[in-house]
């Protein structure tokens, strides 16, 4: 079937009118650099802290957990433990109790970049924490290079659980024996096992590990 002469004008004009491939590759290459320049630009958001009441809230607490590509959650516990104070999440704002300056609050995110985000070998923030058995890993996207990260400070509430240490030497009193013949400590969550201890005596002891609430000892 033959097509009439209007049809044959509309497809030459699209094509006269389209970007030359020139022109695409042109805008292909402007949004590649503007990724490149995204990264190298790479700066902490600003928190935006104000009191409200007998709390600081975190206004854009998880603008800035994803802006580090990093669990809020994880960020909060830093936070908490930094500022020394319990708090929550709520509509992707922190709050914490207690009144505390913005520039505080602002640098304590700072030093959470510096040692949770930025690759210390070559700047990046592309990177990712992982855990590495039970050392958390910092590992960098761009320069592939890893470094183990520091234990983020217990807040004041895990002090009270995180009383027990493991290479800690600390004198216990058995209290009773297991079934394999062990001295045995409870104390709150933890039951701590020391070899070759009866009930009612006093040891020295070495924590050689903690898994949960299970406490391994040397006897000293
Ligand atoms: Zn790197």
């Amino acid at each position: 079937m033959p097509l009439g002469g209007p049809f044959y004008l509309w497809p030459a004009n699209l094509v006269s009118m389209s970007p030359s491939y020139e022109e695409l590759l042109k805008k292909a290459y402007e949004n590649i650099t503007e990724i490149g320049d995204a990264t190298k630009r790479f700066t902490v958001p600003e928190g935006k802290v104000f009191i409200e009441g007998k709390t600081t809230v975190l206004e854009n607490f998880a603008e800035i957990a994803d802006t580090l590509n990093r669990d809020p959650d994880h960020l909060m516990k830093y936070l908490l433990g930094e500022l020394g104070t319990a708090g929550k999440i709520e509509s992707g704002r922190a709050i914490f109790n207690g009144k505390f300056e913005k520039t505080y609050v602002n640098t304590i995110i700072k030093n959470y970049v510096a040692e949770y985000v930025m690759c210390s070998e070559c700047g990046s923030p592309d990177t990712q924490l992982r855990k590495d058995g039970r050392v958390a890993v910092l590992r960098c996207d761009a320069c592939g290079g890893h470094r183990p990260v520091k234990k983020r400070k217990a807040s004041r509430g895990e002090e009270k659980t995180a009383k027990y240490t493991e290479g800690a030497e600390i004198e216990v009193e058995i209290q009773s024996i297991s079934k394999r013949g062990d001295g045995v400590v409870k104390d709150g969550p933890y039951t701590m096992y020391v070899a070759g201890a009866k009930p009612g005596q006093k040891v020295k002891v070495r924590i050689s590990r903690i898994a949960g609430s299970i406490i391994f000892t040397e006897r000293l």
